[in-house]
């Protein structure tokens, strides 16, 4: 199931600074990362910087986590090296069929899956959150997100001459089907809500119709106020059958457990136990950030002492 790599549990856990606010940001997680150049590392980091300051700047200005999460996930959706929005993963017909979830802390959620009309699948993701009764609308119409006033493009707006040759290579088996480039995003905000977005065009060569767990909420995208708010990237069928992002809430809410200890135990259980890999990041009640992945690599953003760190 999973790249190479020995699954090993890298974790990064970010006291709580004196701000009132915290953000966090991922771009995927998976292997070969060793195979970018310096320049295309640069490019990532450079996404990730812009991406993380979309979104705080929010939360600096008192805004909410909700409209934080969302900011910087349109921000990476727009930014063709990334598998969500422009420039996803494609099925193995080539198409781009999206995924996105949004989830704020108050208990409430809107995720949309394989949608091919909406230029900004998680602005449509948050429509359904406030704007219907429904929390999972499958293949979004033009006329649904035209009604709701979002901006649609062509199905082909999504595919890039990049993301076909990837799938070229991995139909041809030149190349083991990478990942990297799901995004998501979990924040805190000055009022002590949190919120949770995540945004992906699925895995490489995937059947047509194949939904992850990044809209399946409880999965690969979970938010609860006085808890946490995570986002996640990897395998979805993983994360989806041990449903990751619950489970690290759980561990928290019901056991009183570190955030850290809780991400890393579920990763041990739920992960690790399928021989699956992937990443996490998530924000604590108390603005805690954690970035966790056993995958050999994830690219992500936060502030640490001040200073933004991207990992790229
Ligand atoms: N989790 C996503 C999915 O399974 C893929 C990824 O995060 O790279 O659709």
């Amino acid at each position: 199931m999973s790249e190479a790599g020995d699954l090993t549990i890298k974790m990064i856990s970010v006291d709580p600074s004196s701000r009132g606010y915290a953000l966090v940001i991922h771009g995927g997680a998976g292997g070969q990362v060793e195979q970018l150049s310096e320049t295309q590392r640069g490019r990532y980091a450079a996404g990730l910087a812009d991406a993380f300051q979309a979104g705080e700047s929010i939360l600096a200005a008192g805004g909410s986590a909700l409209d934080a999460v969302c900011a910087s996930v349109v921000s990476l959706e727009d930014n063709p090296l990334f598998n969500a929005g422009l420039g996803a993963a494609l099925t193995a017909t080539g198409e781009a069929e999206l995924d996105a979830a949004v989830m704020t802390g108050d208990g409430h959620a809107g995720a949309i899956a394989v949608s091919r009309h909406v230029k900004n699948p998680i602005r449509a993701a948050r429509k359904v959150l406030e704007d219907t009764d429904h929390v999972l609308l499958v293949a979004p119409s033009r006329p649904l997100a035209d009604s709701w006033g979002l901006d649609t493009v062509d199905p082909s707006y999504f595919v890039t001459e990049v993301r076909q040759a990837q799938l070229a290579d991995v139909r041809s088996e030149l190349l083991a089907a990478s990942r990297h480039g799901t995004v998501g995003a979990a924040a805190l905000d000055s009022r002590g809500q949190v919120a949770a977005a995540t945004s992906t065009g699925g895995m490489v060569n995937q059947s047509d119709g194949r939904v992850g767990d990044t809209p399946v909420i409880g999965a690969g995208t979970y938010a609860r106020n006085g808890v946490v708010a995570v986002s996640c990237t990897g395998e979805g069928e993983s994360f989806i059958e041990g449903v990751v992002a619950h489970d690290i809430s759980a561990r928290v809410r019901y056991l009183k457990a570190p955030l850290a200890d809780a991400v890393g135990d579920t990763i041990t259980t739920e992960l690790r136990s399928r021989g699956a890999n992937g990443g996490i990041i998530a924000v604590g009640a108390d603005g805690r950030v954690v970035v966790a992945y056993n995958s050999d690599a994830m690219f992500a953003a936060y502030r640490e002492n001040g200073e933004v760190i991207t990992l790229a």
